[in-house]
């Protein structure tokens, strides 16, 4: 399968040639698949942010490439064509809301692309659809919560089409409720709709819900595995600026404490059934063989 996003060998330096340079990519290579869930962590100024603006064409390579569904980012010509295809959605939900109902915001990017109005309307039932959003088609958007308002700005990128959406940080403002309901939307386009989502995000736990985890630092990608891979076997998540998650603090206390049950367990649930199991066991397990 051609990945919808390839990048090689990408490095990007800010202020080129001037005193104040920062090598932001050092040299990155990633390859995401259509319906990848993908999250990318590290610590503050790592280059998650260049990354994610380096798959939709705001920033272009210094040197290596990146290219969206077969078409080099670098090609001026085809600015347009990239940003259908990864569409982004930013931290602060509100400066990404620009119309007075939800249904104008939505259809903003397609009415801009000349799409006939009949499927406009189209785009964005399904948009609204897919973001769990009906229901709020007339609704001022600064009436809306955190995480609807996020939805809404999915629901906007969704209306382009496209085959990638990239999160960067864009449940960081929201409060538990809303960055579920965001995730929850995310992971449904990925598994339903095919879209791959690159999820950048400094909360563990959302991080652990992909299929594909990176880890930057200082420009590079110095780990990229599944989650248990990632938040089991790197060494020294501290040292890259990440918490470790605390099922995965559980897990490794157990184990120092000899109840070696609960390796790669990634999920609360996973591990209340592995100690339900040690704490009461099954009746033939059972101490003397009975219950
Ligand atoms: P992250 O999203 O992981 O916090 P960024 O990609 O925003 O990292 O930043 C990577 C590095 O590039 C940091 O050192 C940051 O200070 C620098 N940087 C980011 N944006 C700019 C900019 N517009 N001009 C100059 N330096 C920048
Ligand atoms: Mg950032």
């Amino acid at each position: 399968m051609e990945p919808v996003i390839r990048i090689r060998g990408l490095k990007y330096t800010y202020d080129e040639g001037s005193p104040d340079e920062v090598e932001a990519l050092s040299g990155v290579d990633m390859d995401i698949f259509p319906g990848q869930f993908v999250s990318v962590i590290g610590r503050n100024g790592s280059g998650k942010s260049t990354l994610a603006k380096a798959m939709n064409a705001i920033v272009v390579p210094d040197e290596g490439v990146v290219i969206v569904n077969g078409i080099q980012t670098s090609d001026e010509d085809k600015l347009w064509d990239i940003r259908r295809v990864v569409g982004m959605v930013f931290q602060n939900p509100d400066n990404q809301l620009v119309a007075t109902t939800v249904e104008e915001d939505i259809a903003f990017g397609p009415e801009n692309l000349g799409i006939p109005s009949k499927e406009i309307a189209e785009r964005v039932e399904e948009a609204l659809r897919l973001t769990g959003m009906e229901g709020f088609k007339d609704f001022p958007p600064h009436m809306l919560s955190g995480g609807q308002k996020q939805r809404v700005a999915i629901a906007g990128v969704i209306a382009m089409r496209p085959r990638c959406i990239v999160l960067d940080e864009s449940t960081a403002m929201l409060d538990p409720l809303g960055r579920k309901e965001v995730l929850e939307a995310a992971y449904k386009l990925a598994r339903e709709e095919g879209i791959a989502i690159v999820l950048i995000t400094h909360f563990m736990e959302e991080a652990m819900l992909a299929d594909s985890v990176y880890i930057m630092d200082a420009g590079k990608i110095v780990a990229q595995g599944s989650p248990s891979e990632i938040f089991y076997e790197v060494e020294d998540l501290e040292g890259l600026g990440l918490d470790e998650p605390q099922v995965v603090e559980l897990s490794k206390m157990l184990k120092l404490r000899g109840f070696d049950i609960a390796e790669g367990v990634l999920s609360s649930e996973e591990m209340a059934d592995r100690l339900s199991a040690l704490i009461r066991p099954g009746p033939r397990e059972g101490i003397g063989g009975s219950v």
